[in-house]
């Protein structure tokens, strides 16, 4: 028997009578790329229910992308589109795993696909990594962005002269850029009210941003790092003899120089030199070849101990960072680690925990006891192949797991005990008492914070307690 005839409905499953019943759980990019790949297909009927444990979509867009960074967030707009097709259905507020759990959803929908992203970080592993004072930049991001989970954390920048923020990814140059920014240009983004109010009476003056290893391996991007070059009263300081590239650092460059980023990279820092330290009143020094071994501290952050480290070339052909041995203290007061981000285990979803990713084969989630995809379940975005790429990686990344999903509906695998009835999972919610939010009630929360920031020159103010959040979608 196909899941067609067991799901107790006519037509082939797909059909505009038997429309294919998704849950996507996860509504950040991935998820709405993902949302529109399975919408959009001619011929194909299918009615999505995206589903989200904060009150709010957009996940990284809203939580993550920095505040001076408004025009990224201007992909919202696609979402919106997305949001305004037939088929699609908005749950926020709800949590997978405690509203609902995999058996719920398998009973409910024909597939299930996993959108969840990277929602905690990696540690670094040395000692006083968890002194008062060091933390990832995960939440200092959540905290500056009115995340709901973070927004109670508190960040005092009025005692503080200098941060140390490690790692050379996106994430290190968004933490350094609102560090150095000036309060006036970050009055005017949708930066959480209290971030600012603690960021106008910050003493912070210098920004120590390290590498582990050379600027020609930084994984951030150029205009990222442009960007840190012309902020309005900061001066970007190099040590020259960090721009002085040895044999295995032209032997990097030469073996990348297809992508033109690395190269670039230099480039942009080896044009601070001449500045010397500048005349600004707040420095960023960027700092490379050198990883922290300890964070120093007598019951809260007061330095980083870092080994001097220089680039080898493994057997494998990988391009490392070696510690030489030779040591040196900095002065800081604030440490915030930026080495990336990993994923979280959903309950009943198998999980890699070494790599912080759902174990899959092009978005199919497979189960390592006998690594054969479980029926149904589908993972896109980073909780997939982990926390690469930009905004836009995800739309090709959502396509090709949302392929691997059609295939899969058009063999139409047994299945006992489908019900896919459209209020099903909405009265099993409010059984529940789960206040779930529609996307009709997320758009009456954004009005009120756009009209909230008008008052103010923002974008937006954002709400960012779930007690705000759910009042206003009331
Ligand atoms: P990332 O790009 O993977 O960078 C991680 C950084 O941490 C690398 O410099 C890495 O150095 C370093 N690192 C890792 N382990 C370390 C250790 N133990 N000690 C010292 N350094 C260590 O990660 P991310 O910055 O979290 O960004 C995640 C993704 O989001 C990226 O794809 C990024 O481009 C994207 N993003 C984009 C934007 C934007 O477009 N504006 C903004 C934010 C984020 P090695 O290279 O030596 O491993």
């Amino acid at each position: 028997m196909t899941m067609e005839q067991q799901s107790g409905n006519n037509g082939k499953l797909g059909s505009v009578s038997n429309p294919l019943r998704v849950a996507v759980f996860g509504a950040g990019p991935a998820g709405f790329y993902a949302v529109e790949e399975l919408l959009k297909q001619d011929g194909h009927t299918v009615s999505v229910d995206l589903f989200d444990r904060l009150p709010t979509p957009y996940g990284l867009v809203r939580g993550g992308v920095a505040p001076d960074h408004q025009k990224i967030k201007a992909v919202i707009k696609q979402y919106e589109k997305t949001a305004a097709r037939p088929g699609f259905r908005f749950f926020g507020n709800v949590t997978f795993g405690e509203a609902l759990a995999l058996e719920d959803v398998l009973a409910h929908y024909h597939q299930v696909l996993f959108t969840t992203g990277a929602e905690s970080d990696r540690r670094m592993g040395i000692p006083g990594e968890d002194l008062p004072g060091s933390s990832p930049a995960t939440i200092f991001v959540g905290w500056y962005n009115g995340h709901p989970d973070y927004r109670e954390l508190k960040f005092d920048l009025s005692t503080v002269e200098r941060v140390a923020v490690i790692g050379n990814g996106n994430v290190a140059m968004d933490v350094t850029r609102i560090l150095a920014r000036s309060v006036d240009e970050l009055a005017k983004t949708d930066i959480a009210d209290y971030a600012l109010a603690a960021l106008r009476r910050s003493t912070v003056k210098e920004i120590y941003l390290l590498g582990r290893r050379g600027p020609a391996q930084a994984a951030f991007t150029n205009p990222e790092i442009r960007e840190l070059t012309e902020l309005a009263g900061v001066d970007l300081v190099v040590r020259p003899e960090d721009l002085e590239l040895d044999a295995v650092n032209r032997e990097f460059l030469a073996l990348h120089a297809s992508e033109q980023t690395h190269q670039r990279n230099v480039d942009i820092l080896t044009a601070q030199i001449p500045k010397g330290a500048g005349t600004q009143p707040r420095k960023i020094h960027a700092r490379f070849f050198v990883s922290p071994v300890e964070v120093l501290g007598r019951g809260r952050v007061e330095g980083l101990r870092l080994e001097k480290n220089h680039l080898v070339k493994d057997e494998t052909g990988v391009f490392k960072a070696q510690g030489t041995g030779v040591y040196e203290e900095i002065s800081c007061q604030l440490v915030f680690r930026s080495i990336g981000y990993k994923g979280h285990q959903l309950p009943g979803v198998p999980f890699d925990e070494r790599n912080g990713i759902v174990p899959n084969r092009d978005g199919r989630v497979i189960d390592p006891a006998t690594n054969h995809p479980v029926p149904r379940v589908y993972v896109a975005g980073w909780i997939k192949r982990g926390p690469s790429g930009v905004i836009g990686t995800n739309k090709l990344d959502a396509a090709a797991t949302v392929q691997a999903m059609r295939e899969d509906a058009e063999q139409a695998p047994v299945f006992n005990g489908l019900s896919p009835d459209l209020n099903a999972i909405p009265a099993l919610l409010a059984q529940r008492q789960v206040r779930a939010v529609t996307f009709e009630d997320w758009k009456r929360i954004d009005r009120i914070e756009v009209e909230a920031g008008k008052k103010r020159g923002k974008p937006r103010e954002k709400l960012t307690t779930l007690a705000e959040l759910l009042a206003a979608a009331n």
